[in-house]
């Protein structure tokens, strides 16, 4: 016979401590809190899955080559944006002190969800008459 109590107690205490993550958390999601903000990380590839809220700034040393972020509009297309100088057209990449990215110009898909947007200090800025959800 196998004594339940220590299971009993055990489970109800990591109950308790998941309960007690949960609520750290839970008020950073409710209440309308706004959407994280983007942050950049060097890449020194193209990423194959792109994780929604980073810009992913891909080049070697000195060298940046390609801006790139998943579609923030949902539909999953990795956008790849290129930095080369010489390139048409060029995005620019800008940092705040805090790390949150900026892009410039504008991001306009021409093709599928044809979302256009700004990343600006991080946020995602939404463009046009059709595109006023984030
Ligand atoms: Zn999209």
């Amino acid at each position: 016979m196998i004594d339940l109590r220590h299971i009993v107690q055990a489970v109800r205490a990591s109950a308790l401590s998941a309960w007690a993550r949960l609520r750290r958390v839970l008020p950073r999601g409710l209440g309308g809190s706004p959407p994280p903000r983007y942050r950049v990380e060097r890449a020194g590839e193209v990423p194959d899955a792109p994780e929604v809220g980073t810009l992913y700034v891909v080049g070697e040393g000195a060298h940046e080559w390609y801006a790139v972020l998943r579609c923030p509009c949902g539909c999953g297309e990795a956008l790849v944006m290129s930095l080369l100088a010489d390139a048409r057209p060029r995005w620019r990449v800008l940092v705040d002190d805090d790390g949150a990215p900026s892009l410039s110009p504008s991001v306009h898909r021409v093709v599928g969800c044809r979302s256009h947007f700004f990343l600006r200090s991080g946020r995602i800025d939404w463009c046009g008459p059709d595109r006023d959800v984030a």
